[in-house]
């Protein structure tokens, strides 16, 4: 389940300190440590799925699990009203950073577009 090499797994184990807001069984909610909005908050599944391009369909069931935790982490977070965005970087050109899919919820201020 879970990669000693990868920051992510280690999060999700508690190796690693993080400002945990949501989990679950499959699933680990916590703080970016870099946050780029008022709210920005990962969602990481506990198993170590490398990327979206990784993605087997065993994996259906996890990645919809990201979203409703996302659903759940925004209305916690207040910014259900004010709107929020789900973001998955895939890959050098989209700046994929951690090799542990993780989806960004980002809100709480006005989110311009096209990003950048
Ligand atoms: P990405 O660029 O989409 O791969 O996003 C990786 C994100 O993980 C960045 O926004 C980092 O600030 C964040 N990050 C990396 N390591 C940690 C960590 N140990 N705890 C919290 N956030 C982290």
């Amino acid at each position: 389940l879970g990669q000693s090499n990868c920051i992510f797994c280690r999060v999700a184990a508690g190796d690693i300190e993080a400002k945990l807001v949501r989990e679950d069984e499959d699933t680990v909610a916590f703080r970016d440590m870099n946050p780029q909005a008022p709210t920005h908050v990962l969602i990481i599944p506990r198993r170590h799925i490398p990327a979206v391009s990784a993605l087997s369909a065993e994996d259906a069931d996890i990645v919809g699990k990201l979203f409703l935790a996302a659903k759940d982490v925004a209305r916690e977070a207040g910014v259900e009203a004010g709107g929020y965005r789900l973001v998955m970087n895939n890959g050098a050109d989209a700046g994929q950073s951690v090799d542990h899919i993780h989806l960004h919820v980002l809100g709480g201020r006005h989110l311009g577009w096209p990003p950048g």
